[in-house]
């Protein structure tokens, strides 16, 4: 039987011959169609993934090179353009939308022979931490299907986790990469801003968003940001760096690292107890290993999600503008008088409750009147925190914190009251609010039985250090034990 662990150890296992391609994706999507109820796929492109697979068996067995991601099975949310392909960000207004060409990250995964195998589902738009702002429907948590897999990238992080596909891709514009792979028991990178492409994925906060990636291991996280991160005539914001071979760079073994934590994080009363004492757990094991750990106070906690929501709001109003039924997307069949009434009706029953919450807030908080008092104040927050960040990571390698504070919450718990929802942000959005690469590790698992990670922060552009120091956290003896009697773990 077909078990899955690595992409290394995948080409190993074709280059002798003890699977195929297509085998592979024949697998894959008689487990798709197993686990069809979890609804993590909105589209899956049977055909299409079979026939690659044929082609990419006859080109390997005669005796061609082969691309880096050769027959690798990735699944894609539903906010990354995959020409001709079915593009609709979990929303009525784009439901019958075809993409007229591919993002840069799709393009760059094609070139290294990825088979693309369906879109995910996710949050309308990617606004939301639970995959309950869905046209679609919800996400089922494979850990516990009476539990939300965490959002808005809920449909890629559930693909993974319950062996739909290989790897996937997410976006992540305050935490829609990390939170998901923490609900869910597995890896999630949101990279440094302007670390990857963001030409074709759908904009939601565009100083915020960025594609992240999600995967059991930190080798494929390393293979596959490796290959889509890079410049990119088509983004502007893009870095102009070149890409280091971050899969090459996890050779390093038992390196010390500098950890720093905010005191205030592992204080903070919405956190589980359970979760922050594994996480203090955590800090003294690293001690006893010979890392340095330091507790550091951090002031503007309780600022960071305010200003993350006042910000993102505010883009987002301005970008989701374009959504007005005149070339493309949700046309009403009612009669409208003039262009206002027009737009109005297009949006209005093209949008969802969340989406119209956030364009509405975003427009406030843009006004006449109230943009010093909010949208200026916002951005001297961020200001304060880019320099705090600069200052931490003067004197350390790392800032470690919680993921989320709980696990994932049951279908509906957080649904009826946007506030709530919106602060258990808390500990993702400081990391896109700042631009700095931050990974979710899954390393844990509560006594309720749901797996739940920690966050790792580095400074801009040092994923080489981060993914080297997640793959010691992953390997570490204690982890493995943390872990032994984790159902799923491998
Ligand atoms: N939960 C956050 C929000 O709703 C994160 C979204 C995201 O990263 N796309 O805005």
């Amino acid at each position: 039987m077909f078990e899955y662990t690595s992409i290394d150890k995948y080409h190993l296992a074709l280059a002798q011959g003890e699977t195929s391609c297509i085998e592979t994706v024949r697998h894959y999507l008689s487990t798709i169609e197993s686990k069809k109820h979890l609804n993590a796929f909105i589209h899956v492109f049977e055909d299409e993934a079979l026939k690659k697979a044929a082609e990419f068996d006859t080109k390997r067995r005669s005796g061609k090179p082969i691309g880096k991601l050769h027959g690798v099975v990735v699944a894609i949310k539903d906010v990354i353009c995959y020409k001709d392909h079915r593009l609709s960000a979990a929303s009525a207004i784009l439901k019958d939308f075809t993409s007229l060409y591919s993002a840069t990250a799709i393009e760059k995964l094609l070139v290294e022979e990825a088979i693309i195998v369906g879109v995910c589902n996710c949050d309308e738009f990617a606004m939301g931490s639970t995959n309950e702002n869905s046209v679609y429907g919800n996400v089922l948590n494979a850990a516990d299907e009476t539990r939300v897999p965490g959002g808005s990238s809920g449909g890629s992080a559930v693909a993974v986790q319950a062996e739909l596909c290989m790897v996937s891709l997410g976006s992540d514009t305050g935490g829609s990469v990390r939170q998901p792979a923490d609900f869910c028991g597995i890896v999630g990178l949101k990279p440094t801003y302007g670390r990857i492409s963001r030409y074709g994925l759908i904009a939601y906060a565009s100083s915020f968003d960025q594609i992240g990636i999600f995967a059991n291991n930190i080798e494929d996280v390393s293979m596959i940001l490796e290959i889509i991160a890079g410049a990119d005539d088509y983004d502007s914001t893009v870095s102009q760096q070149p890409v280091e071979r971050f899969s090459g760079a996890l050779k390093a073994k038992n390196k010390k690292f500098r950890f720093a934590y905010f005191k205030e994080t592992l204080e903070h009363p919405s956190l589980d107890n359970e979760i922050a004492d594994r996480i203090k757990e955590l800090f003294d094991e690293l001690k006893n290993d010979g890392h340095e750990i330091t507790s550091l106070s951090f002031e503007y906690l309780d600022y960071i999600v305010p200003a993350y929501y006042i910000l993102t709001t505010a883009e987002a109003s301005s970008n989701l503008s374009r959504y007005d039924g005149v070339r493309y997307g949700h046309r009403s069949a009612k009669q409208s008088n003039d262009l206002t009434e027009f737009y109005k009706h297009n949006r209005s029953e093209g949008f969802g409750k969340e989406v119209k919450r956030r364009i509405m807030l975003g427009t406030f908080v843009l006004s006449t009147g109230y943009y010093d008092a909010y949208f200026t104040k916002a951005q001297k927050v961020r200001r304060k925190l880019v320099e705090k960040t600069a200052l931490v990571f003067s004197h350390h390698d790392f800032i470690l914190m919680p993921t989320s504070p709980s696990v994932a919450f049951k279908i509906g718990e957080k649904s009826g009251d946007p506030i709530a929802m919106y602060l258990a942000d808390i500990y993702t959005v400081f990391a896109n609010l700042t631009g700095i690469p931050g990974i979710s590790l899954p390393l844990f698992k509560h006594s309720n039985g749901m797996p739940f990670g920690v966050q790792l922060m580095s400074k801009q552009f040092n994923e080489v250090s981060l993914l080297q120091a997640s793959q010691q956290l992953m390997d570490s003896k204690n982890t493995l034990e943390r872990l032994r009697n984790t159902p799923g773990h491998k």
